[in-house]
């Protein structure tokens, strides 16, 4: 399985590869637009709105999410709108308070909120990197659910690069799961090759179109006077510097799935949080991209 959650990467899958790279890619949501559809879905409820009097706008770290979310399978018919109304990437909210004259060092702080209800006492993140953490939280639960093993720290085997790199879990010698991450188009690239030539190993890989993945994103604020690879180190120690959570054991989460989705695998969850791909066809041109 290959992961979904990279827009850049499914935009190159669909328009290159269609057909034959489309099956193995996770049918899951990316982030964005699973929390798109929570805000016109489960929080439109909640504040007893339909969809379309909710605007909403989403801060990412590429231009790419934003051809992400004027895709059509995003668009909600019935009311006439958009999942995700706007993304604008870091960059351009930098730009945007530099225009006003806001320094955001001196604008007071406020409480933070969350679309599941309540307030969030403090800042959380995830484990497994600033891309998401998508290999090493479906690796924790494939190791727990399938062989009943309890990952403790997880140990990257870099391969041609550190951009190609490969985790594997083994019992009594024997490969029980063999997961990569590969970013950038060049080891993406190369993954596809492999997959072509029927020699691809790998269980799961986490799929990511940028060289060191989204905290190098194309929209992302580049500081002045620093080198890209110390800003990048700076960016990785803010990104893992807050409490890191496991998704399923967060109340909020499990609330939503109770109430909301009916149960962990129902055909709602199913149908809120997948997406299906398509296939572009060669004879588009560069200038026809279909999203
Ligand atoms: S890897 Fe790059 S293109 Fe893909 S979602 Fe992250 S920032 Fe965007």
């Amino acid at each position: 399985m290959l992961a979904s959650a990279c827009p850049g990467w499914i935009c190159y899958a669909e328009k290159t590869h269609g057909s034959f790279i489309i099956p193995h890619i996770s049918t899951t949501k990316s982030p964005q637009q699973v929390m798109g559809s929570l805000v016109k879905g489960y929080f439109a409820e909640q504040k007893h709105l339909p969809p379309d009097r909710i605007y909403h706008v989403t801060v990412m770290p590429c231009y790419d999410k934003k051809l992400e979310a004027s895709r059509p399978d995003f668009f909600n018919q019935e009311y006439q709108t958009r999942d995700v109304d706007c993304v604008i990437t870091t960059g351009e909210v930098l730009k945007l308070l530099e225009q006003e004259g806001v320094s955001l060092p001196d604008v007071d702080p406020s409480p933070l909120d969350t679309v599941l209800g309540g307030a969030e006492e403090e800042l959380g993140t995830h484990g497994g990197g600033g891309s998401g953490g998508f290999l090493e939280h479906t690796f924790r639960h494939a190791a727990r659910e399938l062989f009943g093993i309890h990952v403790g720290s997880i140990r990257y085997k870099p391969l041609k690069n550190k951009d190609f790199q490969e985790v594997t879990l083994e019992r009594d010698g024997e490969v029980l799961l063999q997961f990569a991450l590969a970013y950038g188009f060049r080891n993406i690239q190369n993954l596809v090759q492999k997959l072509k030539r029927g020699k691809c190993p790998y269980h799961y890989v986490e799929v990511m179109a940028c060289p060191s993945g989204c905290l190098n994103g194309g929209g992302q604020i580049k500081l002045e006077g620093e080198s890209s690879k110390e800003e990048l180190q700076q960016v990785e120690r803010l990104y893992q510097s807050p409490r890191a959570e496991i998704p399923e054991e967060n109340q909020a989460v499990r609330e939503l799935y109770q109430r909301w989705l009916g149960g962990w695998a129902s055909g709602r969850a199913q149908e809120v949080l997948h997406t299906r791909y398509h296939a572009v066809e060669r004879e588009n041109s560069a200038l026809n991209i279909k999203w």
